[in-house]
C-alpha cells in the first residue's frame, strides 16, 4: 500500500459552494464569495486582507507596494521558493541571499548586519515549514535602517510569534492556498496590507492599475487608468472553494499538528542515536505542522533513504534547489558569505508524508521504514 506525500484535504462543502457561485453569475472577481473569504481572513487578521491568485501575485502586489526598482536590493534567504525572489527581480531588483540558521532553517537574522548595503530596500522573511523567523530581531533592524519587511507566510496560515499572527508582523505579508498547502483553492493567495496608508493602492495594484474597486463600491462613477498594476484577483470559483475551506481551517491545521506530533515522538529515539535531526520549534511560534522533515547526517544517507522509502511505495520529498545555485538565481542575485547551511540542508532535508487525512497506521509504517534504513545503515557502518 502506498502512502502519499501528499492530498488537498476536501472539507466537503467545496462542490455546493461551487454550485451556488455558479448559479450567483458572479464568475469573475471581487463576488460574493471573494467578500465572504474577505470577511473571514479580515475577522482572523485583524487587518486589510485581499485575495489573490496566488501567493506569487502577493508577493509582486508587495513588491510593487514597496516601489521596488532597478538596482534595489532585496536580503532574502536562498532556501526558499522561486517566487520569493522572482517578485523583486521583475522590478529590476537584486536578491541578495543569507543563509539560513541550522534549527529553523529560516533566515539568519545575525547575517542581516553582513548582507546590508546602500541599496538595500527590504527583508523578506520566510516562516519556513509554518514555524516563524526571529522576528523581534528582523522587525529592529528593518526599522533601524528604514527597510521594508514583506514576510512571505505562504505555509504559515494561522501561525503565530508571540501570539501575533505571522504575515500581522512586517509591513506586508503574504498567503498561498496552493494546493500543497494546508488549506487549499486550487491556486490562490492573499496579500494582507498591515499599514493602511497602503490600502488603497493595493486595491489600484490588484485592479489592472485602476480604481476599479471604488467604481464598484459607487465612490467613483467611473473607473480609470491609475497606477501600474496587473490582473492580481482570483475569480469567485476560486473564493468559493477557499470559503469552504476556511471555514475549517483550524481543524485542517490540527489535523497536521496531530500528524507532524505522532512523527516528532516517534523519530525521537533515532534522534537521540545521532541518526537524523528533527525539526525545532522554538518555544515562543506556535507552527501549523505544515512540513515534516528530517535531516540526515549527510547527502549519501538521505539518498538512501529516498530509494528504499520510493522502493515501499512511500511519497518522500526534498525541497528546494537554493536559489544562489540555481542558474536565474546566479544570474539576477547575490549571495553574502558562507551558504554551508542552505547547501547542507538541501542536500540532507528528506520530507515525509504528511497531509490532513493521513492515518496513524501510515504514519507509522512510515516511521518503521525510516527506522529500519537509518538502524541497518548505522550497523553497517559500524
Ligand atoms: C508555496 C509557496 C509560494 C508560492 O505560492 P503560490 O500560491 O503557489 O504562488 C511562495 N513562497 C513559499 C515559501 C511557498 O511555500
Amino acid at each position: 500500500m502506498a502512502v502519499s506525500f501528499r492530498k488537498p484535504f476536501l472539507v466537503g462543502k467545496e462542490l455546493e459552494n461551487l454550485r451556488l457561485s455558479l448559479e450567483s453569475l458572479h464568475l469573475s472577481g471581487d463576488g460574493p464569495f471573494t467578500k465572504r473569504c474577505h470577511d473571514w481572513l479580515q475577522a482572523h487578521y485583524n487587518c486589510t486582507v485581499l485575495l489573490t491568485h496566488s501567493c506569487t501575485a502577493a508577493l509582486e502586489m508587495a513588491a510593487i507596494l514597496a516601489d521596488i526598482g532597478p538596482g534595489d536590493e532585496v536580503i532574502m534567504p536562498s532556501y526558499t521558493f522561486v517566487s520569493t525572489a522572482n517578485a523583486f527581480v521583475l522590478r529590476g531588483a537584486v536578491p541578495v541571499f543569507v543563509d539560513i540558521r541550522p534549527d529553523t532553517l529560516n533566515l539568519d537574522e545575525r547575517l542581516l548586519e553582513q548582507a546590508l548595503s546602500p541599496r538595500t530596500k527590504a527583508i523578506v522573511p520566510v516562516h519556513y515549514a509554518g514555524v516563524s523567523c526571529e522576528m523581534d530581531t528582523i522587525l529592529d533592524f528593518a526599522r533601524q535602517h528604514s527597510l521594508f519587511v514583506i514576510e512571505d507566510a505562504a505555509q504559515a496560515h494561522l501561525c503565530t510569534y508571540n501570539g501575533q499572527a505571522l504575515g500581522r508582523l512586517g509591513t506586508f505579508g503574504t498567503l498561498s492556498f496552493h494546493e500543497t498547502k494546508n488549506v487549499v483553492a486550487g491556486e490562490g493567495g492573499a496579500l494582507l496590507v498591515n499599514d493602511p496608508a497602503f490600502v488603497e493602492r493595493a486595491h489600484i495594484i490588484r485592479e489592472k492599475g485602476t480604481n476599479r474597486t471604488q467604481f464598484l463600491r459607487r465612490d467613483v462613477m467611473k473607473y480609470e487608468w491609475l497606477d501600474i498594476g496587473s490582473s492580481y484577483l482570483p475569480s469567485d470559483l476560486i473564493a468559493a472553494v477557499l470559503f469552504a475551506q476556511l471555514e475549517e481551517a483550524e481543524k485542517i491545521n490540527a489535523m497536521h499538528r496531530a500528524a507532524w506530533a505522532r512523527y516528532h515522538e516517534a523519530l525521537a529515539p533515532l534522534e537521540a542515536r545521532g541518526l537524523l535531526r528533527r525539526p525545532t520549534i522554538p518555544v515562543h511560534t506556535q507552527h501549523n505542522g505544515h512540513i515534516y522533515y528530517v535531516i540526515l547526517p549527510d547527502a549519501p544517507t538521505a539518498e538512501g533513504l529516498f530509494h528504499v522509502l520510493r522502493k515501499q511505495g512511500i511519497g518522500a520529498t526534498t525541497h528546494y534547489v537554493p536559489l544562489h545555485s540555481a542558474p536565474a538565481g546566479r544570474r539576477f542575485g547575490r549571495t553574502i558569505g558562507s551558504m554551508a547551511i542552505t547547501d547542507h540542508v538541501a542536500s540532507c532535508l528528506v520530507r515525509l508524508p504528511l497531509h490532513a487525512a493521513i492515518s496513524e497506521a501510515e504514519i507509522d509504517r512510515v516511521v518503521t521504514a525510516v527506522d529500519a534504513t537509518l538502524m541497518n545503515a548505522s550497523a553497517v557502518s559500524l
